[in-house]
Formats: structure tokens, C-alpha cells, sequence
């Protein structure tokens, strides 16, 4: 293998193909190597260079420096081709620990003003054979002030030639992985940025007018700032150079969600328009739906009824009723002839849907599967063989539904509850036809057609993400709960009273309601003095006589828990202690109390989640936060938001700006991050003018579209949501 290959694999795990992808991975930092600070100015905390000469050297071990180093010729060591001309030091990375032997290095260097220590744990041997009496050296790192005066610990050293220059740039730090060096990363992208086409790309009257640089300009000044550009590195992102290339990225993300939605406005489907079993299932409801549920059908059924396939979300908080819109529309796909496909991210949840689905459309003539990943395999093949053969019309399940073997001859509709917890992966398996032929979506009839698609979420979107990610979405929104509820009544106490609730929960069974009692783990963890939830359930018991206690933790078998949250749907169980596998969507109306143990260990969705699986009924509902003092200063706030607020969109927006937008979008989960540069809090402005920008390229530059995303999107994955 050639070493230009050799690198080229290496630097592909850091998403590094092209030469734009090297000139766009920017720097973390920067060290300054252009000057050199007097050792009479040494502050502790800050990083200098410092130059003098070596008066002495400490060998903890006892090994001379010249004994073991087997020919290394230390001063040709320096690499020339890195800017600042630096090694790494310390812990070698080729013999490991160092190869000699535990030890410690420790040298003197002094200057005409003072000295300072430069101490190595297992020094390599070109060090040792670098740092002797009499040579002259440049060093480089955090000053401390350690027991003899300052010293620096594992500093980057170097043979002070005599002549040599030093850099007049900032030397960067790149963003790496194990195995890549900085000088590697710093020549290949010196290289790149020669070679990548930097032309500009965004129209130039924007850009005089928001007075940022071009591109080119702006990633070489990122790249190799001056050091004027100091202090202080710019760590908020807010120089020209910096705006300018989070500006690229927000027009490049806007530029690709417009083109998603275009192409998605290819797709055709089956216009779904025979409504007359959704009627029935309207008029057989105990209910009548809200202002906002009429709403949204309307919204969904404009959707279903035409020939371009639907790809909406539905939006609204926790017992807004969404269930029923989606069981709607699945009566408008069935009475039209089609499959539909209901996923559901957990086991408990999907069994729910069955049941309430079930109850609702068997008796309209509907054939309902359920399959999830914890049948029995003949029972599995069996379900599968009847989705296959045509004999069911509504198949509910996890994302067993999208794995290999489901096979839908006429899928019409595809709902994803709480959709925001499924990976992207298994999203795009639902989504996209080309992923896959036994896909449920790519079993429509045609190859050009496709299913139309209703996600749902009760985490409200705030408008900035939106804004940015889910602009190729249409969104439908349920802003109204059902008539009759009463809001849920929030308290945080501290966990030493955590016996008083015991009080609670016999008067509220003796009212006729249930609880939910909510522990953060199954098992003691090592570290975290966690309420163990099998413990919390024997406690209770013994506190409630008579009453009876279920337990449902996440290590259950899948059969266990259908039947515990059967008992507890059943009313035959009183206090449901469980772990979060409660979480989304379960519907206990009957349920008027939630106990939250160690709340402050949850964060606000899920807290907000959890919440809503009470006041589901017209019963008065509570919620306790049992608290473990003292609190962090972000856990106390988000206690505060969660006990103040029950409006799911303003504990988003305040979610947001204490967790960033990858909670939302379910982007951690596929660990590619969406956008690199940009922050949506911060950056809010920049992404306004990136939206007209966008729009006023799709209007009158093609070319510079397409070399826009070309740069941006290349061969890194799509920036467009799905
Ligand atoms: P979510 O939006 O959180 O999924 P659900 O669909 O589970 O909420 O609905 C919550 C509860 O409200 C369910 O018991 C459901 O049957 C009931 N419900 C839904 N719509 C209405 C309505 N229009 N009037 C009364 N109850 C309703
Ligand atoms: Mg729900």
C-alpha cells in the first residue's frame, strides 16, 4: 500500500474524502508558536512558548539519557513540515507506555530572566536524547505552578535551531480521532485548501451587505489566522470568518431540505379517497373530536386523497389524542382497499395501540396484526405470511414491521408513533424505497409510488428547528386537549418525605384512582446511589397493605410486561412501580397520580412525558417530583420549568436551550451530526438570512445550487431530515 492510499483510509474515518471535505474540517483551537514568553512572565493556566537552554535533567529511573536510545538522532527528529515544527512528546504511540519502562523525565530549562521544569511520564527516547544540558529548545504548553516553581507537564518540545523562524500564524488543532496526528491532518489540509475549488457560491451583494468574507478568504484566515486575530480564540464563533461559514452551512442545509421536498413532490401515491369507513369509525367514537383533532384530519385527508405521497407530522403534546387521528386515517386506507402500517417504538406501547385499534376497527370488518420482536419465531412467520398474503389490513407492531422479512403487497399508509425515538436508519427504512425491496414502503404496488407517511410526535418542534430541520415537512398541529381535563397539579419535594406518599396513593386508590411510581434504574449502579425500583416495590407493599403493587422495569419479557400493563389497564392493579419504560404513550385515563423518584435525573421531555401519563381523565391528577438535595443548578431549573409549566411547546423551547437541537431529532441516536458549525440559538439570524439567500439561489442560480451542495453535502450523509 502506498502511504497516499494508506492515509487516504486513515483519514476517511474522519469523514475526509474530498479535498473540500479536508478544507471544511476546522480548526478546534489554535496554539500560538509565533512568539516566545520570558520566563519572568510565566502566569499559571495559560499556554506559552517558552525558549531557553536545558541546565540540568532528572532521570526518576536512573537511566542515563544516552544509554537506551538506540540511535534515535534527536534533533533531525523535528518535522519540519509542521508549522510550528513540533512533536508530541510523552506517552509513546507506537511501543506504549514509552517501551522503557514506567519512569519519569524531568528537565530545567532556563532563560535570562527565570526557569521552568518540563516534566514527562515515559518519555520517548528522542526526547530523552533532545533534552540534554547545553541545548538549546522551544517548548509549549500549560504552565502550572508546581512544587519547585512553574513547570509544564508533557509540554510539545523542540531543538531551538539556530536561524529557524517562527511560524507567523496561529498553529490550528484539529478535530481528530486516535491514530491521526495534527501534523498529518495540518499538511494534508495545507494541501487541500490548494487544491479544493473555493469559488464563491453565494451572491456577493448579500455578503458586502452582511460584511462577511468570501469563502476562500474566510477558510484560510480559519485555517491559518494571524495572530492579531487574538485574544480570544473566537470561541463563540463570532468573527466574519466564522459567521461566514456557518452562513455556507445554513444555506446548504436550507438548500438541501428544499430539494428533498421537491423531490418528494415526485412521489406519487394511491390518492386514498373512499371515506366511507372513516365515518363509521367517526360515528362508532364514545367522543366527539376537538376543534384541532377536525382540524388535522382535514389536514391528513387533503393529504390522503391525492396522488402525491404525504409525508406530515403530527404534532401534538402528551394527551392531545393523536391515536385517534392516526386510527382515522388508517379507516380512510383500509376503506380504500390498502395496508397500513402502525410502528411504535416500544413493546408496551404497540400493545396498546392493538388494543385500542383493535377495539375500534374490528368491529368495522378490519383484519389488525401485531408483531413485534418478541413473538415466538413460528408466530412471527405467521403474521408475516398473513401481511404477505394480503389477509391483514392493519399491522401494529415495533420496528420488527420494517425488518427484512415484512413484506406489505399494498401498504397505503405508514404511521410512526413518537417518531422522534426511532434511529434515523429505522426512519429512512419506512421512508425511503431504495433502502431496501422487502421494506414495507417499497411493497407498493409500483416502484414510483409509495406509501404515504404520518409520523408523530408529542416533543413539540420549536420554531428555530422547524425552521431549519423539518422545513421539507408538512406539519400538522393539535393545540387543544380534550374537554373535561384538569390540569395536573406539580410538586417537587424533598426524598426524605418520600414516606408521606405512601399516605397519598391509599387515598387516591381509596378515591377509585391507580398510580404510577417511577424509579430512574432497575439496579443499583456502582456509582449512583439509585432507588432500586424491585426494592422501592417491595417497600410499597409492605407500606400498602392490601393494596396491590405491580412492578414493570425494562428487563421484563416482552410477554411479563403486556400482562402487568394489562392488569394495571384492568384497574386490578393499584400502584404500578416501574422504570421509564412507561415513558411514551401509555393511557391509563383511570390514573390520577405520578411519582417521580430522583426527578432531578430526568430531563425535561421525558419528565414532561412521564407527567402526561396522568390527568388523562377528568379526575384531578398530581404529580409528585421527589427531589434528592442538593441540586444541581440545571437540574433545580429544569424541577422549576416542568413544576411551572404544562404547555409542552414552551418546555421545548426551554429544552432546547439547555440540551441543544440533537435531542429533538433523534440525531445522536444516528450519531451523525446535522449540522457542524451552526447553532440554531445562536445562530438564529444567520439561519433567517439563509433562508432568503436559499431561496433566491433556487430562483435564479441553478449552477451555483448545485456547486453549493455539491460542497457541503458531497458524500457526507444528507443533511435533510427524515
Ligand atoms: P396522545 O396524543 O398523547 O397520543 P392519546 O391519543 O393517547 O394521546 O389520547 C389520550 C386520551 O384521550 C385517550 O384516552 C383518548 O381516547 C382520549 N381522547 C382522544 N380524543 C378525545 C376527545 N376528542 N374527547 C375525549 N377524549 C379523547
Ligand atoms: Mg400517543
Amino acid at each position: 500500500m502506498t502511504r497516499a492510499t494508506a492515509d487516504s483510509g486513515r483519514f476517511a474515518r474522519l469523514g475526509l474524502h474530498r479535498a473540500i471535505d479536508f478544507a471544511l474540517h476546522l480548526p478546534l483551537r489554535y496554539e500560538d508558536l509565533t512568539r516566545v514568553t520570558s520566563m519572568r512572565q510565566l502566569v499559571p493556566g495559560v499556554a506559552v512558548q517558552v525558549r531557553g537552554v536545558v541546565s540540568s535533567t532528572d532521570h526518576s529511573d536512573g537511566q542515563s539519557a544516552q544509554s537506551r536510545d538506540g540511535g534515535m538522532p534527536g534533533l533531525s527528529q523535528s518535522n519540519r513540515a509542521d508549522p510550528g515544527g513540533y512533536r508530541r512528546g510523552g506517552v509513546s504511540a507506537r511501543g506504549g507506555r514509552g517501551g522503557l519502562g514506567a519512569s519519569q523525565f524531568t528537565v530545567q530549562v532556563i532563560d535570562g530572566d527565570g526557569e521552568i521544569a518540563l516534566r514527562f511520564l515515559h518519555a520517548q527516547p528522542w526526547i530523552r536524547s533532545l533534552l540534554v544540558p547545553g541545548r538549546r529548545v522551544l517548548a509549549y504548553g500549560i504552565v502550572r505552578s508546581g512544587l519547585f516553581g512553574p513547570e509544564i507537564v508533557h509540554p510539545m518540545v523542540r531543538a531551538d535551531e539556530e536561524g529557524a523562524a517562527l511560524p507567523d500564524r496561529l498553529t490550528p488543532v484539529y478535530p481528530t480521532v486516535a491514530g491521526i496526528g495534527q501534523p498529518a491532518l495540518r499538511a494534508a489540509i495545507r494541501t487541500a485548501l490548494r487544491e479544493a475549488d473555493l469559488g464563491e457560491t453565494l451572491p456577493p451583494e448579500v455578503l458586502k451587505t452582511l460584511g462577511l468574507p468570501e469563502l476562500g478568504n474566510a477558510l484560510q484566515s480559519l485555517h491559518a489566522p494571524l495572530p492579531i486575530s487574538l485574544p480570544p480564540f473566537d470561541d463563540d464563533r463570532s468573527s466574519p470568518a466564522w459567521r461566514r461559514i456557518i452562513l455556507d452551512e445554513l444555506v446548504a442545509q436550507q438548500l438541501a431540505l428544499a430539494r428533498a421536498r421537491a423531490e418528494r413532490d415526485q412521489v406519487s401515491a394511491m390518492p386514498l379517497q373512499d371515506d366511507r369507513m372513516e365515518r363509521r369509525l367517526l360515528d362508532a367514537l364514545p367522543f366527539r373530536l376537538t376543534a384541532a383533532q377536525q382540524r388535522v384530519v382535514a389536514e391528513i385527508n387533503r393529504d390522503l386523497g391525492a396522488s402525491r405521497a404525504m409525508q406530515r407530522l403530527l404534532q401534538g403534546d402528551v394527551g392531545s389524542g393523536k391515536t385517534v387521528v392516526a386510527a382515522l386515517a388508517a379507516a380512510r386506507a383500509i376503506g380504500s382497499g390498502w395496508q397500513v402500517a402502525l410502528m411504535a417504538p416500544t413493546e408496551i406501547l404497540a400493545e396498546q395501540h392493538w388494543r385500542k385499534l383493535s377495539s375500534w376497527l374490528e368491529p368495522l370488518g378490519v383484519r389488525v396484526a401485531w408483531l413485534t420482536g418478541s413473538l415466538r419465531g413460528a408466530e412471527k412467520r405467521a403474521a408475516r405470511a398473513a401481511i404477505a398474503g394480503g389477509e391483514v389490513d392493519l399491522a401494529i407492531g415495533t420496528h420488527a414491521l420494517v425488518e427484512e422479512t415484512t413484506a406489505f403487497p399494498r401498504l397505503g399508509l405508514a404511521i410512526v408513533d413518537e417518531q422522534h425515538r426511532f434511529g434515523v436508519a429505522q426512519r429512512l427504512a419506512l421512508l425511503r424505497p431504495e433502502m431496501g425491496a422487502k421494506t414495507p414502503t417499497s411493497a407498493v404496488a409500483q416502484p414510483t409510488q409509495r406509501a404515504h407517511l404520518l409520523m408523530m410526535s408529542a416533543t413539540p418542534i420549536p420554531r428555530t428547528l422547524a425552521m431549519s430541520y423539518c422545513a421539507d415537512l408538512d406539519l400538522s398541529v393539535i393545540d387543544e386537549l380534550p374537554p373535561g381535563r384538569s390540569p395536573v397539579v406539580t410538586r417537587v419535594i424533598d426524598a426524605g418525605r418520600r414516606a408521606e406518599l405512601a399516605q397519598r396513593i391509599r387515598q387516591a386508590v381509596a378515591d377509585g384512582r391507580q398510580a404510577y411510581w417511577v424509579c430512574p434504574l432497575v439496579e443499583e449502579s456502582e456509582t449512583l446511589d439509585l432507588q432500586n425500583a424491585s426494592e422501592t416495590h417491595l417497600w410499597l407493599s409492605e407500606q400498602l397493605p392490601g393494596l396491590t403493587v405491580g412492578l414493570v422495569h425494562g428487563r421484563l419479557p416482552a410477554a411479563d410486561k403486556a400482562k402487568v400493563m394489562a392488569a394495571f389497564q384492568g384497574g386490578e392493579i393499584n400502584v404500578l412501580v416501574s422504570t421509564t419504560v412507561i415513558e411514551v404513550g401509555v393511557d391509563v385515563p383511570n390514573a390520577s397520580l405520578m411519582v417521580i423518584e430522583h426527578a432531578e435525573r430526568f430531563g425535561l421531555a421525558q419528565l414532561h412525558q412521564l407527567r402526561g401519563r396522568v390527568g388523562r381523565g377528568a379526575a384531578a391528577s398530581a404529580c409528585v417530583l421527589v427531589a434528592t438535595y442538593p441540586l444541581s443548578a440545571v437540574a433545580r431549573e429544569r424541577l422549576t420549568i416542568i413544576r411551572d409549566s404544562q404547555d409542552g411547546f414552551e418546555i421545548a423551547r426551554r429544552d432546547l436551550q439547555l440540551r441543544g437541537p440533537g435531542e429533538f431529532l433523534g440525531a445522536r441516536q444516528s450519531g451523525v451530526p446535522m449540522l457542524r458549525f451552526a447553532d440554531l440559538e445562536r445562530d438564529v439570524e444567520l439561519l433567517e438570512f439563509a433562508r432568503q439567500i436559499s431561496r433566491e439561489m433556487l430562483a435564479h442560480n441553478a449552477t451555483a445550487v448545485d456547486r453549493h451542495l455539491e460542497r457541503w453535502v458531497g458524500v457526507r450523509t444528507s443533511m435533510a431530515k427524515v
